[in-house]
């Protein structure tokens, strides 16, 4: 019988999506060998009114760890408390999800336990005692299998690339005490600066609209902004020409050197589609892309493509989706 442990990552109180799809992968391990999903939730006082919403996707068992000093991320203090509780629950694997809080706490996490980590998982499955993993390498021109078949796998998933589990279990809520004073840790958060001024994260949206330097200039951005807007759920991404030459911050980049995503609909306007680019938005579930040049490597992944000027489409394919969304 073999345990999982999911660190359910959330921020300002409530649980990120990449949560519930750890907790997904988490299942598939367990269920091989009758073993139980337990998940951690660590926040401030308050937190523990959503591990029900855990419970509802696939977790057993939720250990809940609330501490005023909490609210914002401790790595320290997180990846002392998740090593403890994978002692405490035999945890044959711990899965994270591939965030930047991920990418930070796995590695501590595995050091602090002896063993490896597998990053960057886009599938989960099980071989026989074998976890099996894969990820893509080399700009996703190469998918890797590993088998981890070591006594505990740390394993971080990549957001967006696993589906939400519906089976609901338990979710029965435990408390769990730090295992660090969160008070005493020697790193303190003092600010949170997200990006993209509030609106839905990249990595959550289940749209994600980008532009690239095919839009001109900085301020035609606007045709992009108001795509999105008009799809009411879009986050707005870019090319790395275009942040680097300061038209969007730097964290709205898509691609090898910036985020990843694999949202349901992906819309490239005027982006040529380098591989460094397509890197981190080929496991889009659709992929429309807008470029003047019919030869445009974008094609090459996209589902839906259309050979024009951005400045003429983009403006006609908002009014459409206005007018789709207004029927409903
Ligand atoms: C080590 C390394 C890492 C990198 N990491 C990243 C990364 O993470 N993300 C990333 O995006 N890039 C990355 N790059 C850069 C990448 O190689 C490309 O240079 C970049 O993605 C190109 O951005 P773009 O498509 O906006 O611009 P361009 O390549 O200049 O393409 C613009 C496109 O717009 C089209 N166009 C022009 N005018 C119009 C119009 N009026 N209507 C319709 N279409 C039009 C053109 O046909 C063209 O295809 C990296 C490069 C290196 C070397």
């Amino acid at each position: 019988m073999a345990n999982v442990l999911v660190v359910a990552e959330a921020r300002g109180g409530a649980l990120k999506k990449v949560a519930f799809e750890a907790t997904t992968a988490a299942r598939t391990i367990a269920d091989a060998s009758g073993g139980q999903v337990h998940a951690v939730l660590v926040g401030a006082p308050g937190i523990a009114a959503e591990a029900s919403k855990l419970g509802a996707t696939g977790a057993d068992v939720v250990h809940v760890c609330e501490h005023p000093a909490l609210e914002q991320f401790d790595a320290e203090v997180l990846a002392a408390t998740v090593a403890a509780a994978a002692g405490a629950t035999a945890a044959r694997a711990i899965v994270v999800g591939g965030t930047a809080m991920g990418q930070d706490i796995a590695p501590r996490v595995a050091a602090k336990l002896g063993v490896g980590v597998a990053a960057d998982a886009t599938e989960v499955t099980m071989d026989g005692d074998a976890i099996v993993i894969r990820h893509p390498m080399a700009t996703g021109k190469v998918i890797a299998t590993l088998a981890a078949s070591g006594p505990v796998a740390v394993i971080t998933v990549r957001p967006g690339a696993l589906a939400v589990g519906t089976e609901a279990r338990a979710g029965t809520v435990q408390s769990l005490a730090p295992a660090l004073d969160p008070a005493a840790s020697r790193v303190k958060v003092t600010k949170l600066t997200t990006g993209g001024g509030g609106k839905l994260d990249l990595a959550e949206a289940p749209v994600v609209v980008s532009g690239g330097r095919g839009l001109k200039a900085p301020e035609n951005f606007k045709l992009v902004e108001e795509l999105a807007d008009a799809f009411g759920n879009a986050a707005v991404g870019a090319t790395r020409a275009v942040t680097d030459d300061g038209w969007r911050p730097h964290s709205d980049q898509i691609g090898q050197t910036g985020r990843q995503v694999a949202p349901n609909l992906y819309v490239a306007v005027g982006i040529s589609g380098a591989i460094q680019h397509v890197a981190g938005m080929r496991n889009s579930k659709t992929i429309v892309a807008i470029n003047k040049d019919k030869d445009a490597p974008i094609f090459k992944v996209a589902d839906y493509g259309i050979v024009g000027d951005v400045f003429e489409i983009v403006p006609k394919f908002t009014e459409m989706v206005k007018a789709a969304r207004a029927q409903r």
